[in-house]
């Protein structure tokens, strides 16, 4: 986990308010009190420090990733990220923590860091802490606020002065635990992507492959590139039941053709074709030596021979138009569809149908494949029972197990099924100990909430490094996610459709990376909401629907109605999740939205 030493702040406001006027009065009275500041600011991404003609400019331009230019009062480092704009934690962590008291961040609005809102009246613009769960505190002109958070005059630099001066001395020597990871930066909520972005950052790729024979390795990833042995098509060959002669016949005017032989498929011909001559072919037969086109047998008229004495039995004539008619028509050359020696499929591709077909046409029977992964699962929560039991008072079947396996299954995990854990401290604790050396990943389902009074969070706290999340996304807020032994642990909600939800967007992609697959990235389409779907500013709405094709051929979508995350069945209704990203607030009937189809993925 990323590891934080020193607090995190910033100042959340629309452009406009005259952030950086205020940032630059305040700097200047934090630093009289004797704080060390490190600044982050978020550009354009265009922007740049160099200057075209310097040195350092020359050789970046030149080639070099990572420039450093240093001097007596200043160093700098540039680091080029052409494919992908670096971790905002990530980036933190480059700071000299040592020589600071805390970082101020501005910019980054979305993130999710400790904050305090500014806000003037004039600029007109809506509140910003009624969607931002990480805004601490306000400062602003406006007399009427609705809040119970501390505010403090925009206009009063002491006073926040003062605010900053409180959260950073409570971050550091009151509270060090809470300063100590970025993931504990109170009372910080995680975007969706960055949850999984710091899934996914301690997640590894898989080191060594086997050999597994081809239909065992179905849902398997490639652990090397696949080079084909042979051409495909191995011979050139007909497309089209038909007659194959020379092209050139056909353009000088040659009327009718003597059928020489039949070509049937896997069989050959041992002479030459002939100007003049023809021979019948089916599709796929290999084309005989001499012929280079093939017209089609409906364009094509048989005639019986008179010439009883001579060795010509049967004749055929084509009715074939210039403007139709192409040298080399109706022909697959050897190696048109692959080469010998050329890829055919890349490490890190999932093996399915298509290339378990196309493997075995080019004869192959054992793969190169990163080893299946174990996954444990198992329920947890006094309320939950198996079924097949009698049902308790107050008691509810286990469901979540069940989803998770089968989703597990689909991606092609060995699952191993620990059942659901009693209720004790010292079950739990063996079980996920054991369960660590045996699984490559364990599941479980319930008691992660973040005040939750589970026992599963203290045991999961003294056996394993697990962060108990909140992520702004609806269903599923709670998550936790960390390692026991090195084996990494998902905590996912206990509510069923979270729970899938989760998986979806949590799970699913840190397995597919840990089975080697290369930049796996789920399947979004565009579609018109013929109904309005609700959402709230700030968080992920991953909202349960039904998307079709219209008669005009417009992908169209609809809610599944009710979205209570206890609907299973609503889930089984979707075909498609529609995603509603943070900065949107509710989308309208008529307006464009992202669905995600489910397709394939349950
Ligand atoms: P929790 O996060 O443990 O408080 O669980 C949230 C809700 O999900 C509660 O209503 C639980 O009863 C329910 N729940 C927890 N685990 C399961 C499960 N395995 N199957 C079905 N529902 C569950
Ligand atoms: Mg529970």
């Amino acid at each position: 986990m990323t590891s934080f030493p020193i607090p995190v702040l910033g100042f959340a406001a629309y452009s406009g308010t005259g952030k950086t006027t205020l940032l630059e009065a305040l700097l200047p009275k934090l630093t009289a009190k004797g704080l060390r500041i490190g600044v982050f600011k978020h550009a354009h991404h265009d922007f740049d420090i160099d200057q075209p003609g310097k040195d350092s400019h020359r050789l970046r331009k030149a080639g070099a990733t990572q420039m450093l230019i240093a001097s007596r009062n200043r160093h700098a480092l540039m680091t080029e990220t052409p494919d992908k704009e670096a971790n905002f934690f990530k980036l933190l962590e480059q700071f000299d923590h040592n020589n600071l008291d805390f970082i101020l961040v501005e910019g980054c609005k979305n993130l999710s860091f400790p904050k305090i809102e500014l806000h003037r009246e004039v600029i007109g613009k809506p509140w910003l802490h009624p969607h931002d769960d990480n805004i601490f505190a306000i400062a602003s002109d406006s007399v009427d606020v609705q809040t119970s958070l501390p505010h403090v005059d925009i206009n009063d630099l002491d006073a926040i002065c003062e605010l900053v001066e409180t959260f950073v001395l409570g971050n550091t020597l009151t509270k060090p635990s809470t300063a100590a990871s970025c993931d504990t930066l109170s009372p910080a909520f995680l975007s969706v992507e960055q949850g999984l972005d710091k899934i996914l950052s301690t997640l590894k790729h898989p080191k060594t492959c086997e050999q597994q024979s081809l239909f065992k390795a179905r849902l398997n990833v490639l652990g090397q590139d696949i080079i084909s042995p042979i051409n495909v098509p191995a011979y050139c060959n007909s497309a089209m039941d038909g007659y194959a002669l020379r092209g050139q016949d056909i353009l000088d005017g040659v009327i009718s053709f003597e059928v020489v032989t039949e070509i049937l498929a896997g069989r050959g011909y041992a002479s030459e074709i002939q100007s003049g001559q023809a021979a019948k072919i089916m599709t796929g037969a290999p084309m005989p030596q001499g012929a280079d086109t093939v017209i089609m047998r409906e364009q094509s008229q048989l005639i019986e021979s008179q010439l009883e004495a001579s060795n010509i039995t049967k004749l055929v004539k084509f009715n074939v138009y210039n403007n139709e008619f192409k040298l080399g028509q109706n022909v697959r050359q050897a190696g048109e569809d692959l080469a010998q020696n050329s890829i055919v499929f890349n490490q890190g591709t999932r093996i399915t149908s298509p290339e378990l077909g196309m493997l075995s046409s080019l004869g192959i029977s054992n793969i190169p494949v990163y080893p299946q992964l174990k996954v444990a699962v198992f329920s947890t929560g006094d309320e939950v029972q198996a079924p097949g039991e009698v049902l308790n008072d107050h008691c509810i079947y286990d469901s979540n197990r069940f989803t998770v396996m089968a989703q597990l299954e689909r991606l092609g995990c060995e699952v191993i099924d620990l059942g659901i854990i009693e209720d004790s401290e010292a079950a739990l604790e063996s079980t996920l100990l054991e369960a660590s050396t045996q699984a490559n990943a364990i599941i479980s389902s319930g008691g992660v909430s973040v005040g939750d009074a589970d026992f599963i969070k203290s045991v999961l706290d003294k056996i394993g490094q697990i962060n108990f999340w909140r992520i702004n996304m609806r269903p599923g807020r709670p998550l936790a996610f960390g390692h026991i032994n090195e084996t990494p642990f998902f905590g996912l909600p206990g509510n069923p459709v979270a729970v899938m939800v989760s998986f979806l967007a949590f799970v699913e992609p840190a397995l597919r990376l840990m089975q080697g697959e290369q930049n796996w990235q789920p399947v979004k389409l565009k579609a018109e909401t013929e109904n309005k779907v609700f959402s709230r500013l700030g968080r992920t709405e991953f909202t349960r629907g039904i998307y079709h094709l219209d008669k005009f051929g417009q992908l169209k979508v609809r809610t599944t109605g009710k979205q209570g995350s206890g609907i299973l069945r609503s889930m089984s209704e979707a075909n498609c999740i529609i995603e509603i990203p943070p900065h949107i607030e509710s989308a309208k009937e008529g307006e464009i939205v992202t669905i995600l189809p489910l397709e394939g993925r349950l």
